[in-house]
């Protein structure tokens, strides 16, 4: 074959195998390629995540400001430490102010791994935030995780929209935040029976397939606070913790809330 022949074959050749891999990829499929590739360029661009990445950027730089102001306060050498402390406690102040608006806006957790510095200033605020695991520790095993699976008793695939704690029948389950009982159901189905807590800053916790209710509705619960039961109640194939977290109404994905508290308090006592 002279090199001309060769290129022309290769050029079929190469045209002919991409219009045949194309063929064996259905019309549906393509629909959702080109679907999934027109979300990603919506997202990329999409005045909503702009707004987020805008109001985040704007609150750092605020924090920003707050947090150099308090370092010069604390290496201040000047005489007159009750002025020194007043001017503290305002700038701390001020961090809390700007956190407590931002967590009330903020979609989901992923927000809140960019403001982890400024939580060390006001770490009481952890305790409103459904920050901890609601069991307790060496009790549990993650069984199944945030996202789409195959259901264990349906055996279809649907999204899971919170994780499960397996652990053993009646351990006990303890808010992940303070809060308020906003309700108690007993069912047959689904999350059998269930507590949810309403927390400050919109987000709202779920606790299902429960034994014992420790509880009542309208009760003000403690983080930590023992609430009830470990159980098997409703749609369960053994004992587990169902567990959600509503941020503004939407179920997200609770794992990154699990080690909140434990890792910024770690880290403000590694300084
Ligand atoms: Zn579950």
């Amino acid at each position: 074959m002279k090199s001309f022949q060769i290129a022309t074959f290769f050029r079929k050749n190469s045209s002919f195998w991409l219009l045949k891999s194309l063929q064996s990829v259905s019309k549906k499929r393509i629909g959702t390629i080109v679907f999934l590739l027109l979300l990603a360029l919506f997202y990329v661009n999409s005045p909503i995540s702009k707004v987020w990445n805008d109001s985040l950027v704007e609150t750092t730089i605020a924090m920003d400001g707050y947090g150099e102001q308090l370092e010069s306060n604390l290496n201040s050498t000047a005489n007159d430490t009750v002025i020194l402390k007043k001017e503290r406690v305002q700038l701390l102040r001020n961090i809390e102010e700007k956190l407590v608006a931002y967590l009330y806006q903020i979609p989901d957790y992923s927000y809140i791994a960019a403001l982890e510095t400024y939580l060390e200033y006001a770490p009481m605020i952890l305790e409103q935030i459904p920050s901890t695991v609601p069991l307790e520790k060496g009790d549990y095993w993650l069984s199944s995780e945030y996202g789409v699976r195959k259901h264990p008793i349906f055996r279809k695939r649907k999204k899971h929209f919170g994780i499960d704690l397996a652990a053993t029948s009646d351990r006990y389950v303890y808010a992940s935040a303070s809060g308020t009982v906003l309700s108690i159901t007993h069912s047959q189905k689904g999350y059998g029976t269930h507590i949810i807590i309403k927390h400050r800053f919109g987000f709202e916790t779920l606790y299902g397939h429960l034994n014992k209710v420790l509880v009542s509705e309208g009760q003000t619960v403690a983080q930590h606070e023992l609430i009830a039961t470990v159980g098997t109640t409703g749609s369960s194939t053994g004992f587990h913790l169902h567990y959600e977290v509503v941020k503004n109404g939407i179920k997200i994905d609770p794992i990154y809330s699990l080690n909140l508290k434990r890792k910024i308090y770690k880290n403000l006592f590694r300084k």
